[in-house]
Order: structure tokens, then sequence, then C-alpha cells
């Protein structure tokens, strides 16, 4: 696995549309994101809440560590501190509970809602009903520490391309959508995280900011690729 050659063709995909690369480090051991920060790589994203704190503390601090899995509510006092931007609110109740830690460490922490876009009733997020309430609620003005920078989300995970295509182009139109929405100043929609190895590419044509990539970096994972 030659991780920098990795970084660098991908970083050559993403150059012309000025995607960002997540490297999703996840089951992952330091020696290996180290490789990675050494070839340039400083986002890294993680889906569990131990996994990210313990390799937050180990590794470079100017990582921007991102958090990409299913977050709990009580597991959020862990992260508030350093994580640079949640890309799984997934209801109310742990958005309103970012607020609160990010209170206790005074700052504003970068979330994005993660849309329920895929076939599949395992993934997490809202639909886009649901999405609209929340920022057109009343109370969300009143998150002081909380940013909502945009939206993320998980395509079905599939081999028909042009499924995956016609989920990523309805998640576009609607962040597009929204954009064009008077909302609460802490929403700016400025990012739309879609995109993993297997379908990063169409991602990109459909209108990705950021991309999150484990697999096509690091090689294969033996366990825990299902968060
Ligand atoms: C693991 C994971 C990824 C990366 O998956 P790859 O297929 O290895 O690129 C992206 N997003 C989330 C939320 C993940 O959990």
């Amino acid at each position: 696995m030659n991780i920098n050659k990795n970084i660098t063709e991908i970083q050559n995909i993403l150059t012309p549309s000025e995607c960002k690369l997540v490297a999703i480090s996840k089951t992952k051991p330091i020696e290996t994101i180290q490789e990675a920060y050494d070839a340039g790589q400083r986002l890294f994203g993680e889906n569990k809440v131990q996994e990210l704190v313990s390799k937050h503390e180990e590794l470079p601090k100017d990582i921007e560590w991102h958090m990409v899995g299913h977050l709990q509510s009580n597991k959020v006092k862990y992260l508030a501190s350093f994580v640079s931007l949640i890309h799984s609110i997934d209801s109310h109740k742990l958005l309103k509970e970012v607020n609160k830690q990010g209170a206790k460490h005074n700052r504003v922490v970068n979330c994005l809602i993660q849309i329920h876009i895929a076939e599949e009733s395992t993934k997490f997020g809202f639909t886009e009903a649901e999405a609209v309430d929340l920022l057109n609620s009343e109370e969300i003005g009143d998150l002081a520490h909380v940013r909502i920078v945009g939206l993320m989300g998980m395509a079905t995970n599939t081999t028909n391309m042009e499924q995956v295509r016609t989920e990523f182009s309805r998640l576009k139109n609607f962040f597009d959508k929204l954009r064009g929405l008077v909302l609460s100043s802490n929403i700016s929609m400025q990012e739309l995280s879609m995109g993993m190895t297997s379908d990063y590419k169409i991602a990109i044509e459909e209108g990705s900011t950021m991309v999150r990539i484990g697999s096509a970096i690091f090689g294969e994972r033996n366990y825990g690729n299902h968060g």
C-alpha cells in the first residue's frame, strides 16, 4: 500500500472541482495515519468516539478531526473540545447536546446535517422534510455554540451506479434549495459531504465539496467498516 501515491492520485481527481479530501482512518493504526500526514494530509475522519479521541491525543495537533459516524448524545462530551466537523447530526437532540458541550468549551462546533438518501433503512439521517423543519425551527437560532455548515449523505450500498448518481443528485438539489432560503445566522450551507471509495467520482460529478475516503487510501479494512 503506497499511501502517499494513493493520496496524490485522489487529490489529482479532486483538485479541479476544489473538493476536499477527508481521509477516513478508522481501524488504522497511528503509524499508518502518520504516513498519510507525512504525505500532506490534514483532514482525517473516524466513526467511533473513543478511537477519535485517542488518535487525536497521539497525533500532530494540526490535524482536523472529523466525526463521520453515528454519534450518541452521551458521548459528545469527549470530542467537543477539539472536533473540527461533525458530519453526522441525525437528531435535534444530538444538535442540542453538541451546543451544550460546545458552550462548556467556549467553542462553536461545525456540524453537517445528515440526510437519509439511501434505500436501506439502516442508514441514519433526516428526511428532507424533517431537515427543513429543523433548519426553520425557532430554537435553532438559540444554539450559539453550533454552526451548521452543510449536509452529509451516504448513498445506497449497491453496484447500480445510476441509483447512486440519482441519490447524490437529489441531495445536491436539496442542498441548492436550502442555499436559496433565508435561514438562521448560525446556518451557512457551504459543504456537501458525499462520496466514499466506491462512489466518490460520481459524487464529485454531482457536486460534492467533501469526500470521505478510507479504503482507496489505506487499503481494505478487516473489521469495523459498517459505521
Ligand atoms: C468508513 C466510512 C467511509 C469511508 O469508506 P470507504 O469505503 O473505505 O472509503 C465514509 N463515510 C463514512 C460515514 C464511513 O463510516
